[in-house]
């Protein structure tokens, strides 16, 4: 058993729920599991991570916290491993954790290992798997010496766990120092998109310069929103101007682990794959029967994706009439 705190990620007053997945883990190994959220006026999200399996919540709010700056929430993190002096320190392998983790690390002298796809706990060490080479090989990482063990990890890759809504927390307040801090936010640009972002997905739908324009993607948003999906995207689709670069996918776009992932007119470039060959089932729609996708796909559709989307969409909704 070890004392682990889960840093957990919340954006406008919201949990995500990949934080829930490194508590409900921690908890299941039966470690004495904290969880630290860092916001502005965020006591109110403390309840859910208790539901998860939180032994106890703490939060470092302040209105300077509002908006993420690598800076002055490594401060808050700080403050708060020195006040819970834990052994083990988890978070989510999001753009805000790659940020923030190997900057704690830095701080405190911790060990770190980041997008891990599986942990376990043995004898108060952590054992974790990592890709490497672009997800050719997998390796797998335990930390030597007795220091503060830091790990983040890939989103979905555990799974969530069922939360238990009649227990409550309340949320202990720790304080930290933001004087002198030497970046500020002026301004927000947010997205306009409504559908979930692809990391976070349990489902994504994505296309490939196969899709031609971006008007052809609404066939893909129609399927991904029958389906509760995120829209992903080819390197090829977003150079060619289809989709924005946040909905890429692969090793120069983002890192999903979603429950299913339907590539439709992508060829599986290595690159692609690196993004993508974790999800736990992979469907590829393709017109080549060689295409390399399909040496990593569980199902394969050799047909035309203007063809076979539109019918997969219609059968989806009448399943679900
Ligand atoms: C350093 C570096 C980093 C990179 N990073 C990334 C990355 O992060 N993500 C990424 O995706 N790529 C990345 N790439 C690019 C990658 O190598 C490929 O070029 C890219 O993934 C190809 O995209 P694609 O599969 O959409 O296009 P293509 O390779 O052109 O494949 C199109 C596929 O669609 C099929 N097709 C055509 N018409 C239809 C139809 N009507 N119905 C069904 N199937 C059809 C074809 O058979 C083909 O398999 C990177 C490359 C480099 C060098």
């Amino acid at each position: 058993m070890a004392k682990v705190l889960i840093f957990v990620e919340q954006r406008d007053g919201k949990n995500k729920k990949s934080s829930f997945e490194l508590i409900g883990a921690s908890s299941a190994a039966g470690n004495e599991t904290h969880a630290v959220i860092i916001g502005d006026a965020v006591s109110s999200l403390a309840a859910e991570c208790a539901q998860y399996g939180a032994n106890k919540v703490y939060v470092v709010q302040d209105a300077i916290l509002k908006n993420y700056t690598g800076e002055s929430y490594a401060r808050a993190l700080v403050a708060a491993i020195k006040t819970i002096s834990p052994e083990i320190i988890l978070g989510s392998h999001t753009p805000m954790g790659k940020d923030l983790f190997p900057l704690v690390a830095a701080q405190i002298d911790g060990a770190l290992a980041t997008d891990c796809t599986s942990l376990q706990f043995a004898g108060g060490k952590l054992q974790l798997k990592r890709p490497v080479y672009s997800g050719k090989a997998i390796v797998e990482v335990e930390f030597c010496g007795s220091g503060i063990q830091m790990a983040t990890v890939r989103p979905n890759a555990i799974g969530l766990g069922k939360p238990d809504t009649s227990k409550a927390a309340d949320a202990t307040s720790i304080t930290a120092d933001f004087s002198g801090l030497k970046t500020k936010i002026l301004e927000v640009v947010k997205g306009n998109s409504a559908r979930p972002d692809v990391t976070e997905a349990g489902i994504v739908v994505s296309g490939g310069r196969s899709l031609k324009t971006a008007e052809n993607f609404k066939i893909l948003e129609d399927l991904a929103d029958t389906l509760g999906a995120a829209v992903g995207a080819s390197r090829a689709a977003v150079d060619a101007g289809y989709r924005p670069h946040r909905d890429q996918v692969g090793q120069t776009g983002k890192v999903v682990s979603p429950s299913l992932y339907i590539a439709c007119g992508i060829s599986g470039a290595i690159q692609h794959l690196a993004g993508m060959r974790t999800s736990k089932v992979i469907v590829a729609i393709n017109t080549d029967p060689q295409a390399p996708i399909f040496q990593i796909a569980d199902y394969a559709i050799i047909g035309d994706l203007f063809q076979v989307v539109p019918a997969l969409t219609n059968e989806v909704k009448h399943l679900k009439e």
